[in-house]
């Protein structure tokens, strides 16, 4: 008797672990920021919920044509997507073919080896800077004749750390014309630093970049699920191809578009957070961490095999972080008073 088997290859599939949820515990552990809804976007959710019996516009023609507007970018060249994890996704279906290579750092985005593996292509991680940053030489030098993609995440998810304008430049200078770069942007809004490029302005002026937005971190909208690429023209033709068709839902793209209306407001609460991780990232350089400089909502504490007793730690404090064990722990910048219970607790961890 024969029975059905899922695809063999998907034991060897990573897992995907998302921060978890806990009654009554603080959750530092998903980068979300702590506000909730604006008024102006609960009130467009609001209106828009009674035309859930129609299926969305699967174009997302609206939302195109206000971010095509905002970036001064013409709209055949952006792409929407469920969340830009599933644009990440898109990408290697879009460009390669069984067996092609996509590079990454490691760590980085955890999403970038499954998304990797699930479109049947094979991903190559290239190890951290000792500095934990992503090493772009070692990463041009595993550049072979099957590599199709590389993602360049700025900042970094997990360590925060960014690659800057000359070093990005020489990188891109060197990558061969076949092979697209994307540079992974979700953290965008939270960078300071003016010598951290962005990406956009790549994209006018080279035909193999594609930079990844989201509306799930700055934006505030990680339950409604909705990113957007800024791509060369056949590229977002491609992601458009190999998008599920109406996975952008209604209530997502209106509440983008009334996020873009309300942007400065949601840029003051992101600068309120950047003012905060300023904060929290001195608080433990003083306490005896070590944290690599970070230019987005969270920091990154290299603890290597102490990662899960740490995130141990503070679980029983009722803090929720995100440890990588081996490596360390992110955790995401919350509210001043979320933040203060996070630094108590990992002060005495280290008594
Ligand atoms: C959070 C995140 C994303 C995407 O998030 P979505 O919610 O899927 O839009 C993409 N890249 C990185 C590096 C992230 O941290």
């Amino acid at each position: 008797m024969s029975t059905v088997a899922p695809r063999a290859d998907l034991e060897s599939l990573p897992k995907y672990v998302p921060g978890r949820t806990i009654q009554g515990a603080i959750k530092l552990a998903s980068n979300e920021v702590p506000g909730g809804a604006l008024p102006s976007v609960a009130k467009a959710l609001a209106e828009a919920a009674t035309g859930i019996n129609r299926y969305p516009d699967t174009g997302s023609q609206a939302l195109r044509d206000r971010l095509a507007a905002d970036l001064a970018v013409p709209v055949e060249r952006i792409a929407v997507g469920c969340g830009s994890v599933s644009l990440c996704q898109q990408l290697v279906q879009a460009v390669c073919a069984p067996g092609d290579e996509v590079i990454f750092g490691w760590r980085s985005f955890e999403a970038y080896p499954i998304v990797t593996q699930v479109a049947n292509a094979v991903g190559v991680r290239v190890p951290l800077t000792a500095g934990h940053g992503l090493d772009l030489d070692a990463m041009l030098a595993a550049i072979t004749p099957r590599t199709r993609l590389i993602f360049v995440c700025n900042p970094n998810n997990p360590t925060g750390t960014t690659v800057r304008r000359a070093e990005l430049e020489r990188f891109l200078d060197a990558v061969p014309g076949h092979v697209l770069v994307a540079l992974d942007e979700a953290y965008r809004e939270f960078v300071t630093d003016r010598e951290v490029p962005d990406g956009i302005e790549f994209t006018r002026t080279r035909d193999n970049v594609t930079v990844l937005r989201t509306f799930s971190k700055a934006y505030g909208l990680a339950g409604l699920r909705v990113g957007y690429a800024v791509a060369p023209e056949p590229i977002a033709d491609a992601l458009r191809q190999v998008y599920v068709a109406f996975s952008v839902n209604m209530l997502a793209q209106v509440a983008a578009i009334a996020s873009l209306d309300a942007a400065d407001e949601l840029l003051t609460r992101c600068r309120e957070i950047v003012g905060e991780r300023e904060r929290v990232h001195a608080a433990l350089l003083e306490a005896g961490y070590e944290v690599p400089p970070t230019q987005a909502n969270f920091v990154w504490l290299p603890l290597g095999d102490r990662a899960a007793a740490f995130a141990e730690y503070l679980m029983d404090r009722k803090l929720i972080v995100r440890p990588f064990q081996g490596d360390g722990v992110r955790v995401t910048i919350g509210t001043r008073e979320e933040n203060d219970l996070f630094l108590e607790a990992a002060r005495e961890f280290l008594r």
